[in-house]
């Protein structure tokens, strides 16, 4: 059972709609439900492993957390500080506790600037440190990320795929963060340096103690680095457990289907593909009740009438949220560890 002071980052029922316009003038018509609805807690230290398809609203969320993507409406607090209802000055000061490491890194990183020029930017910015403290902790941090001193007047193109996004990682940890967005962060790379890369960022929770967000559409990667996974569909976090879990145990068929999909290294094992029918519904005109519906292979008659509650169905030590029908209300044993998806507070 987390314990209220280990949360850094809390989310309450966090939205983000894209207004869509049209007409002569240009008038809002409908909206984008990019994040709908979310809530969750990032203890110190861990890290959550975010999964979906592409489109379901995963990176929209990450960006509403930091206010990259000002939110519609919710909460976000970060170690008790409340992101947003923050004002400019302070959220300039929050964004030294929060960073983000992007999927590309080459587009992320200014091909005129050196990595000197790079990583001394956000020193500069929030004026830490002398010129010589600057220019130590700008070193100091490439051995942190295994690169040499020797690359600081180099520009970006002159690096590998694996190098640069080392780079971004020193990047973001210029400001010694607490919580990091990890964005796709090492989707663009080959599956060896991906170890490399996933290996340095379990390192470096260890030794800083930094929370991350790690968003990823690899089921198989989440798995190597995360505490807890959450699962989203059309924008709504439909299951939350332990990595362990999860992957042991998924109880939302979309979870279910998910999972299908990760090859099994063991050519032995036989794993039987569960194939999803039709298209991810727009996010503009979501289905009623469930909104995974419409594809779902064990959806009932109510299901398209009745969205389901958040039921936590492991224990209060080690919950397990799902909403699902399958899981009804009625089964919630003896309540929640930490606050469930989408639960009033
Ligand atoms: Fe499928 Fe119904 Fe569960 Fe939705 S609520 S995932 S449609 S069984």
């Amino acid at each position: 059972m987390i314990d209220d002071n280990d949360i850094l980052l809390r989310v309450r029922h966090l939205k983000k709609h894209f207004p869509v316009k049209g007409g002569l003038l240009r008038r809002q018509v409908a909206s984008v439900k990019a994040v709908d609805d979310v809530s969750f807690d990032l203890p110190t230290h861990e890290t959550l492993g975010l999964v979906g398809e592409s489109g379901c609203g995963k990176s929209t969320l990450g960006r509403a957390i930091l206010r990259l993507h000002e939110p519609t409406s919710g909460q976000v607090w970060l170690d008790g500080i409340e992101v947003t209802a923050a004002d400019k000055t302070r959220l300039k000061a929050l964004r030294r506790d929060m960073q983000i490491i992007f999927q590309d890194p080459y587009a992320s990183l200014s091909p005129r600037r050196t990595i000197l020029e790079t990583l001394l930017e956000p020193l500069q910015i929030h004026g830490i440190g002398s010129k010589a403290e600057q220019r130590k902790k700008v070193e100091d941090l490439l051995e942190v990320v295994g690169l040499r001193k020797a690359v600081l007047n180099r520009y970006p193109h002159e690096f590998s795929g694996g190098q640069r996004q080392r780079v971004g990682i020193a990047r973001a940890l210029t400001l010694n963060p607490k919580f990091i967005v990890a964005d796709e962060a090492v989707s663009a790379l080959d599956v060896s340096v991906q170890s490399q890369v996933l290996n340095l960022i379990a390192d470096l929770q260890d030794e800083f103690g930094i929370s991350f967000l790690f968003i990823s559409h690899d089921l198989s990667v989440v798995q190597h680095i995360s505490h807890n996974v959450g699962v989203m569909y059309l924008g709504k976090l439909v299951e939350t457990a332990s990595a362990k879990d999860i992957y042991a145990d998924p109880k939302h068929p979309y979870t279910r289907a998910l999972m299908s999909a990760v090859p099994v290294p063991d050519p032995k094992t036989k794993s039987r593909r569960i194939m999803l029918s039709g298209d991810v519904p727009s996010p503009m005109n979501p289905p009623s009740g469930c909104p995974f519906h419409t594809r779902c292979p064990e959806a009932m008659p109510h299901c398209s009438q009745q969205i389901p509650a958040a039921t936590n169905v492991g224990s209060t030590a080690s919950p397990h949220w799902v909403s699902c029908h399958l899981h009804g209300d009625e089964q919630t044993p003896t309540g929640p560890a930490t606050k469930p998806p989408n639960a009033a507070d």
